[in-house]
């Protein structure tokens, strides 16, 4: 196994980090006896950071790691866990789910703890108004948290603002090669890097979707390439050719999936893709490129717009809907857009003002799409919906 160093402490990162949300499960509950020998298995074969939330698996993923990492585990390797901040409006709610998390984890110390879903800058306001950042501080002096960390799923501007508003000791953005141009973005992994910042990546395959939903063209071009690869092994390597990567979380849910994985990043070294691995990728996205409804490249030029539109994000989405058959389309829809943030930027706020249109380099009749993007992603309950849970979550 593979490791980087985390420049900012010295951690020795396995590059390969267990996410703890896809356990395998045996009817509605995690199958606890394979998911612990699963983990304990993987840190034999070397992984050493382990990522669970406290929502994963139903509130059931800490406990069921807390009891995987007992009896001398614990030891070997970093945990991170995240604090919801849409679940926090008073510091005391944030101290109780850390206690929760302590104990269902059973440790006294997390290592690395981020703000979960932390993707615009008024949340991470409100976050300091209330004094969860002064806390966590705090927390850090004492040692009860090692690294101070957010994950992310906005869009690059509010990933821009986000990763210079605080001294981070890392963060964890989605990327792959299908979102090289999508959320954080290739820029912001830059920029993190820049400021010396580790990154953990999520959503190496999009939840699988670049396994068992890609186009067959696709598939093909992969597939003839000697020596053979899988297209799992393709977009893993293509992620761990990025120096500015420590550590890709892949939610392992079964044995053979740990194999293979470990044995992939026993020799996936950063820059060691040749000229013909990058053309392989060149021809993969001008496939993908073909295949979308809506040929944006998420330049960014179209931005901002005046009325908050988050236009490559709404393009994003729905592009998705049809390009892998995600049927949880709308909720990555809600999710790119920052539905729960303080500005969302849903395609139904457009006014067609048509300046974005004079700025596109694709000449795409973006108020037409997001015309098609609203009635396709949004439906006629999305609003009441919208406007009932940012009531409950009190988001003004
Ligand atoms: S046309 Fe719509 S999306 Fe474009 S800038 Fe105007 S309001 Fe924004
Ligand atoms: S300018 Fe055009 S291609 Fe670029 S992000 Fe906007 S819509 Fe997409």
């Amino acid at each position: 196994m593979l490791t980087r160093k985390n420049a900012k402490n010295g951690d020795e990162l396995s590059i390969l980090g267990f996410g703890c949300m896809r356990f395998p499960t045996k009817g509605n509950s995690i199958d606890e006896v394979r998911s612990i020998a699963m983990i304990r298995d993987s840190i034999e074969k070397g992984v050493n950071y382990f990522d669970t939330a406290y929502f994963y698996h139903g509130g059931k993923s800490e406990a069921l790691l807390g009891d995987a990492l007992a009896g001398g585990y614990r030891e070997r390797v970093k945990v991170a866990t995240k604090l919801p901040p849409f679940m926090v409006n008073k510091l005391d709610g944030a101290k109780k789910i850390l206690t929760t998390q302590l104990t269902k984890l059973q440790t006294n110390y997390i290592d690395y703890y981020l703000l979960h879903m932390l993707s615009d800058k008024p949340t991470f306001d409100r976050m300091v108004a209330i004094g969860v950042m002064e806390w966590l501080e705090q927390l850090k002096k004492e040692g009860t948290i090692r690294n101070i960390g957010f994950s992310f799923h906005g869009n690059k501007t509010d990933f821009e603002q986000l990763i210079v508003a605080y001294p981070w000791d890392f963060c964890q953005i989605q990327y792959n090669y299908l979102d090289e141009n999508n959320q954080a973005t290739k820029s912001g992994l830059q920029l993190a890097y820049s400021l010396g910042i580790p990154v953990v990546v999520m959503e190496p395959l999009r939840g699988g979707k670049l396994v068992n939903n890609l186009p067959e063209q696709v598939v093909n071009e992969f597939m003839s390439y000697d020596p053979k690869r899988t297209p799992a092994e393709w977009a893993l390597r293509w992620i761990w050719n990025h120096p500015e990567v420590s550590v890709i979380l892949s939610g392992m849910g079964d044995e053979k999936q740990i194999a293979e994985n470990v044995r992939i990043a026993d020799d996936a070294r950063a820059n060691s893709f040749t000229e013909e691995e990058l053309k392989v990728f060149d021809r993969v996205k001008a496939i993908m490129l073909e295949k979308t409804k809506v040929p944006c490249t998420a330049c960014g030029y179209c931005m901002p717009c005046p009325s908050g539109v988050d236009i490559p994000g709404c393009f994003a989405a729905y592009n998705d809907k049809y390009l892998l058959g995600d049927k949880r389309n709308r909720f990555k829809y809600m999710q790119t857009i920052g539905v729960m943030s303080k500005q969302p930027g849903y395609a139904s706020l457009c006014t067609e003002c048509g300046k974005c249109e004079r700025h596109c380099p694709q000449s795409i009749q973006i108020r037409s799409e997001l015309k098609t993007v609203k009635k396709e992603m949004e439906g006629p309950l999305f609003k009441p919906v919208v406007f009932v849970a940012r009531k409950i979550l009190k988001i003004k």
